[in-house]
């Protein structure tokens, strides 16, 4: 691409040289020499710089510098959307503040309600942990459920996949009835798991079609979801609905108390 932009920068460089060398070989131009000098050394000064811009805009550019960070913490350039303190970044289905409890540098669901962030997303590169109750309760779909849904729409499922049977797209790091991860790389109930997601959103076309997304999922740092496409329907219990450009990030409170830490985003 940086070679194609190059290649068509020289292209145009050397057609705006062909342009004021036949223009300052014209009679025409002559005259003009002769009749409006300062006029024409100004024009001439003028379409030189142009020429240049030209050549050095399709040059590559250096990438700004950033601050990685610690292993797992943010980036400098990254939104912290929850930092272990506080849920000021974080509102309920209406504008109140979320009301799940935080507790230890973690926040847990409890049964308020999902919780969405005050801010809209659309794609985006998202780091969370989560960790299932330590003490089992329940099974199947009923233990640890929980879930991320990236625009309040799209939900990475959250389960206590440890030893405990469900059906496929349904499993931890599922995308919800969509596509089931590549392997279960679930920890024991109580350990801290992470996922790292990359989101690209669908896209509404003007002739009312929809050009789809994509979930790519990292699960404790195994690649479980690779590209998988994104056509534009909500999942199942996903708080909203229809396809947009941005949306907010939802946790999902499916009346057990998962626990939550470290989620940091950054728009892509
Ligand atoms: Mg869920």
């Amino acid at each position: 691409m940086l070679s194609q932009n190059y290649h068509s920068g020289i292209v145009r460089f050397r057609q705006n040289w062909e342009g004021i060398r036949t223009m300052t070989t014209s009679n025409c131009f002559q005259n003009e020499i002769e009749q409006r000098p300062k006029q024409t050394i100004s024009a001439l000064l003028l379409l030189t710089v142009l020429a240049i811009t030209v050549v050095r805009a399709a040059e590559p550019t250096l990438p700004p510098v950033i601050d990685p960070g610690p292993p797992g913490g943010p980036p400098s350039d990254a939104i912290v959307l929850f930092d272990g303190k506080d849920l000021s970044k974080w509102r309920d289905a209406k504008t109140n503040a979320a009301a799940w409890k935080v507790e230890n540098g973690y926040m847990e669901v409890s049964p308020k309600g999902d919780i969405f962030t005050r801010e809209e997303f659309g794609a985006g590169r998202l780091h969370l942990e989560w960790a299932a109750p330590a003490e089992v309760k329940g099974k199947d779909q009923g233990r640890g459920n929980s879930g991320v849904y990236l625009m309040g729409r799209y939900e990475i499922q959250v389960l206590d996949g440890f030893e405990n049977k469900t059906y496929p797209d349904g499993q931890a790091a599922a995308f919800y009835g969509n596509a089931v991860p590549q392997v279960n790389a679930c920890r024991r109930p109580g350990e801290w798991q992470a996922y790292e997601i990359i989101f690209h959103a669908p896209k509404p076309q003007a002739d009312g079609r929809v050009e789809p997304g994509s979930f790519t999922v990292f699960h404790n740092g195994v690649l479980v979801q690779d590209h998988v496409p994104i056509k534009g329907a909500s999942t199942t219990a996903a708080a909203l609905k229809g396809v947009a450009t941005q949306g907010p990030l939802v946790l999902q409170d499916h009346g057990c108390p998962v626990r939550y830490r470290n989620i940091w985003l950054r728009k892509l």
